[in-house]
């Protein structure tokens, strides 16, 4: 097929690699004029270290990560509330932390040695049906027609709005302030912390790998700008209470960069016009979340193999793209319901909230069988609380290598 993939991007990148390798004709459209390796850090669990194993490049991946094998939260007032290792489940495979810009950048490279066209500078503001198939519009006119386009263009895609799927679409009144820091003699270690003053701050530290840390502040999204202005004497100050052993790192920081959520669902993701022609949506694009599990890349991957795949096993694109959705709709469900509980819980101006948190936290996670079922979920791949994603078709190579819960297929 003649297929558009919009955005290069983590979904996007990878679902242009598998369907070149599957011998479509792939072109990637993508807004930015020179796409850069930037972003701050994110976590990647171990179902989407199974698709970059797929395309090669785990191995360089993991020598620029640092493995995250476990979770700490505690409060300002020095209250442990979480202290979970991925050896809570046995056979998990711990996550990876790092920089997007690094993620980037390998699977960047695996397209340009593919040889796969890249139209760069090109922001795509919709798509329609059109004579000779399914037409990317541009302000500038319509670039091109194809037989499928995929919408890999992020949380605020306009392949989504032009396809009319939306059912849900909000910006999460908090965000974060994020920073990357040079952390050479690896405090942050294996460990992501978060220290919460009750629902309204958080200070995260991530280790992102090549002696680097991520640190995020929770903020809301009318602040933003107010923290940004009073300077860095000033957010190092009311950061500091919550910095514990990271207090070093605080001063590391050169500037504070804002970052928005938002909270997608799509009714269907995709839409056909007539038989072999359609569009699809993967990634952010088909269900932006906040990143309170730290699942969103694991779970663009995730859906750029399994479009690959029901395009590979169904000869019509009809078939194909229900199969898509049929694999992907429990699995997107359960972390859509889990990061939407939890938001108000992390990040909110509920504060009451944080105090039945705060005083049952320790001992719910210490009740035996949910320190399991807690990493079960970290790992990205649940799709209840007794079964597990399976990807479609050939096994995906499996860093966890281990049988848990029943299988959904
Ligand atoms: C610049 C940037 C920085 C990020 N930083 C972080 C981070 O620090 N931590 C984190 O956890 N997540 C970050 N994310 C989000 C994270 O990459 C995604 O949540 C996740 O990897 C899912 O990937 P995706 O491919 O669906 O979307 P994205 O990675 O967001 O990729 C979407 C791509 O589509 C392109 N695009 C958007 N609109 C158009 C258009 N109209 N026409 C053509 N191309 C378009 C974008 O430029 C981008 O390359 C960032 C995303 C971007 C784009």
């Amino acid at each position: 097929m003649r297929i558009a993939v919009v955005g290069l991007g983590m979904a996007g990148a990878t679902l242009a690699c598998l369907l070149h390798d599957d011998g479509h004709d792939v072109t990637v459209v993508e807004r930015a004029e020179d796409p850069r390796p930037v972003g701050a850090g994110i976590w990647l669990q171990a179902m989407g270290q199974g698709v970059l194993e797929r395309l090669g490049v785990l191995g360089d991946l993991r020598a620029e990560s640092r493995t995250v094998s476990r979770v700490a939260i505690v409060t300002a007032s020095g209250r442990r509330l979480v202290d979970l290792g991925y050896d809570a489940l046995p056979g998990a495979v711990p996550a990876l932390g790092v920089h997007r810009g690094t993620l980037f950048s390998l699977l960047h490279r695996e397209v340009l040695a593919r040889g796969i066209p890249l139209r760069l500078g090109v922001a795509v503001t919709g798509v329609r049906p059109s004579p000779t198939g399914i037409a990317v519009e541009t302000a500038g006119g319509d670039l091109a027609s194809y037989d499928l386009v995929v919408g890999a263009d992020g949380s605020r895609s306009r392949v989504r709005w032009s396809l009319g799927v939306t059912a849900r679409d909000r910006v999460y009144e908090h965000g974060a302030l994020w920073s990357i820091v040079r952390d050479p003699d690896e405090l942050a270690h294996d460990a992501l912390f978060q220290c919460l003053r009750d629902t309204r701050r958080y200070l995260g530290v991530l280790p992102t790998g090549r002696g680097r840390t991520s640190l995020f502040w929770s903020v809301r999204r009318s602040e933003m700008a107010g923290v940004v202005a009073r300077g860095l004497p000033a957010w190092r100050e009311e950061a500091r209470p919550l910095a514990g052993p990271y207090a070093d790192l605080l001063d590391a920081v050169d500037e504070l960069l804002p970052a928005t959520y938002r909270d997608v669902v799509v009714r269907t993701p995709y839409r056909l016009d007539g038989p072999g022609l359609g569009a699809v949506l993967v990634g952010d694009a088909a269900h932006a979340m906040s990143p309170q599990l730290g699942t969103g890349t694991s779970l663009a991957l995730a859906d750029a193999w399994t479009l690959a795949h029901t395009l590979r096993a169904h000869a019509r694109l009809q078939d194909a793209l229900a199969a898509y959705e049929h694999h992907r709709a429990a699995h997107l469900r359960w972390y859509q319901w889990w990061t939407r509980l939890m938001m108000p819980v992390f990040q909110s101006r509920l504060v009451p909230l944080a105090w039945p948190r705060d005083a049952l936290a320790p001992w719910v996670t210490r009740v035996p069988g949910v320190p399991a079922a807690l990493i079960g979920t970290l790992c990205g791949d649940r799709t209840s609380p007794w079964s597990t994603w399976s990807p479609p078709g050939e096994p995906l190579p499996r860093p966890l290598g281990r049988p848990r819960g029943r299988r959904l297929s």
